[in-house]
């Protein structure tokens, strides 16, 4: 039938098709051999308290440090990790490695109170040994209580509720602490905010940036905060590029921050540095 198309058609459609389903395939394969030689490591961005502009914690992001195709970023991995699994060897080797590096700086810099956050998949809520890894990851690094955190985006909330909600219960009691990722985008509702046990809110990077142009994002985002507050959760806005930013967040009364305008997500021994001067 193809053929009614005329040849050269048909063999362009099947080479394009084809040449796809071989990059899918050697995708998977080769995040396959990535996990197995440690090739994904931790990033890390700080997170500022605004009013002192000092470092209270980090945000880890994952990058696979790949020989072949370089320093590669989440958006050209994550999906297929996430659609093979394979995302749930991800993250709990970069929870471990982020568990393990915080520690030493926890030492190093002589403050406890630092904290780590870490993203975590949504569908690791299924498989109900999550806790399991996580709390022999606290005890093996004797990670102070509220030092490691998680963040989940709102995806992880629509389907598997009661489960979802269990074991973040389960987390809650090993002293983690759970933060609502990107809020404001997707699928929001206001319902998730007392039906699981969150104690901050994420506001994602888009309402931060049109703030300053449209007078209504920056209304929202007041409203985020005060409802925050009002609910016993913290805040923490993400994506701040500019100083001006900074200013009009603190006077709503928002704690803390990160963004490019603080400092991109660097690798361990670059972000030692900016700790030192920001502590
Ligand atoms: P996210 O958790 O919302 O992380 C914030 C993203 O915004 C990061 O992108 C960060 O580099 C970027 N960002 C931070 N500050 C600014 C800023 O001021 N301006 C702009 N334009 N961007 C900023 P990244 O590292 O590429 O990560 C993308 C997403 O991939 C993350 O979004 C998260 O959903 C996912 N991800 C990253 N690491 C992991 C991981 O270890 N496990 C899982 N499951 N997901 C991860
Ligand atoms: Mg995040
Ligand atoms: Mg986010
Ligand atoms: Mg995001």
């Amino acid at each position: 039938k193809a053929k009614e198309f005329g040849k050269g058609r048909y063999e362009l459609f099947n080479s394009n098709m084809h040449h796809e389903l071989l990059a899918s395939i050697k995708l998977e394969l080769d995040i396959k051999t990535a996990i197995k030689n440690q090739e994904f490591i931790p990033y890390f961005q700080p997170i500022y308290n605004l009013n002192e502009n000092k470092i209270v914690g980090f945000e880890a992001l994952a990058r696979w440090q790949s020989s072949e195709r370089g320093l590669t970023y989440p958006n050209e991995f994550i999906a297929k990790a996430e659609e093979t699994g394979l995302i749930h060897n991800i993250d709990l080797e970069i929870i471990e490695q982020s568990a393990k590096i915080l520690r030493l700086w926890q030492k190093k810099f002589k403050n406890d109170k630092l904290f780590i956050t870490c993203n975590l998949f949504s569908g690791h809520f299924i498989n109900s040994d999550l806790t399991l890894h996580i709390s022999r990851i606290i005890s093996k690094y004797q990670i102070p209580k509220n030092s490691l955190r998680l963040e989940l985006t709102e995806r992880a909330l629509l389907e598997n509720g009661d489960l979802v909600n269990e074991n973040m219960t389960k987390l809650k009691e090993l002293g983690v602490k759970l933060l609502l990722d990107d809020f404001g985008t997707g699928y929001s509702s206001l319902s998730y905010l007392y039906k699981f046990p969150f104690d901050t809110l994420k506001i994602d990077r888009s309402f931060i940036n049109n703030m300053r142009e449209d007078k209504k994002q920056a209304v929202m985002i007041k409203t985020i905060i005060d409802m925050a507050e009002h609910l016993g959760m913290s805040v923490v806005a993400e994506g701040i590029e500019h100083e001006s930013e900074v200013r009009v967040l603190t006077e709503m009364g928002c704690q803390s921050g990160q963004g490019f305008y603080y400092s991109k997500p660097l690798a361990q021994t670059e972000i030692e540095q900016v700790i030192q001067s920001h502590i």
